[in-house]
């Protein structure tokens, strides 16, 4: 069986296309599929659009949750109950092609667990490009995981993976580092992106820097390390400063000037322990948020399942 998982947030123009599409690259395959959408609590017409594909067609299967809660809790949703002994994993808005799918199977039948497809040109606009690639550069950095260059939400993955992955419970979910994390053998086929013609991006600039800063944070303790480091540094520099100040006094006397090195140091020092003191509040919310332990995502209705 072949899973198709997409995630659906408001995407009423792009599904009837992207239905058709996907079913045509499927029943060419001579294989059982599903394509199991997931509605990430759509304001717009895509519920009732996807109910009226699960009348039509039961290997479409759809998982309406409570609300939005964001692409990567619905993917989550998806894996958890998807069959598939491979499960692809597309974005609904027609820039990943279906067409595409057939090549990244192939490529896993040679016997990978994943296969990432790679964006040679990617069909989004320049900032959000160097955007990506600035956090990308530094996730790798930061974490020591390998994600490759281009990587986009289209990929294959094996049952194994899936299995491994529901296993994974925390609630900050960058999918892409989570699926990195799990290990296996990946390969990498270059596709082709198309700009998005219908919808909206769902990510604006602050939506998406609040999502590095939390995948960032949730894959590496350094900043938390880092606090350490600034602070040896600093009583270093003020040893030197005290014995900087010694000498001064002793070769010119007692004198009251550096009223301006006072005030901005003492602004700077201020600021760094608030800094880190925010850097400690950011772990500390997502063990609190752990500790809660509340579910990733609400399931309102599945059809077809
Ligand atoms: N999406 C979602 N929930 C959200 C935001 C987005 O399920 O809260 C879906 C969206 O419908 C699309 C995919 O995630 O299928 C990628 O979103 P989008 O195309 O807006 O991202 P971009 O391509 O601009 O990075
Ligand atoms: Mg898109």
């Amino acid at each position: 069986v072949l899973s198709v998982v997409l995630t659906v947030y408001n995407e009423a123009e792009n599904l009837t296309e992207l239905y058709d599409r996907i079913s045509r690259v499927m029943s060419d395959l001579d294989q059982d599929y599903e394509i199991i959408f997931v509605d990430d609590g759509s304001v717009d017409k895509s519920p009732e659009i996807l109910e009226g594909f699960c009348q039509k067609n039961p290997k479409v299967k759809t998982i309406n949750l409570s609300r939005n809660f964001g692409q990567h809790a619905a993917v989550a949703a998806g894996f958890t109950h998807c069959q598939g002994d491979w499960v692809i994993w597309m974005d609904a808005d027609l820039q990943d092609l279906p067409e595409e799918i057939p090549k990244l199977l192939r490529e896993a039948e040679k016997g990978h667990d994943i296969v990432y497809g790679i964006r040679e040109n990617r069909a989004d606009p320049l900032l959000k490009r160097l955007t990506a690639s600035i956090f990308f550069w530094l996730f790798r950095r930061i974490s020591g995981h390998s994600l490759p260059k281009g990587l986009s939400t289209f990929r294959v993955l094996s049952r194994r993976v899936i299995e491994a992955f529901n296993e994974l419970p925390e609630r900050s979910r960058f999918t892409a580092g989570l699926i990195a994390w799990l290990g296996f053998s990946y390969s990498c086929v270059p596709i082709r992106h198309a700009p998005r013609t219908r919808g909206q991006s769902k990510y604006d600039h602050l939506k998406l820097f609040r999502l590095s800063l939390d995948a960032l944070i949730s894959f590496s303790d350094y900043p938390l390390k880092l606090s350490s480091k600034v602070g040896v540094f600093l009583a270093f520099l003020s040893l030197l400063m005290a014995l900087y100040t010694m000498y001064r006094k002793l070769i010119y006397g007692f004198d009251i000037t550096g009223y301006a090195t006072l005030v901005t140091s003492l602004f700077f020092l201020c600021g760094l322990q608030l800094f880190f003191l925010g850097v400690v509040g950011e772990y500390i919310s997502r063990i609190f948020l752990n500790a809660q332990g509340r579910p990733i995502y609400i399931v309102k209705k599945m059809t077809n399942f």
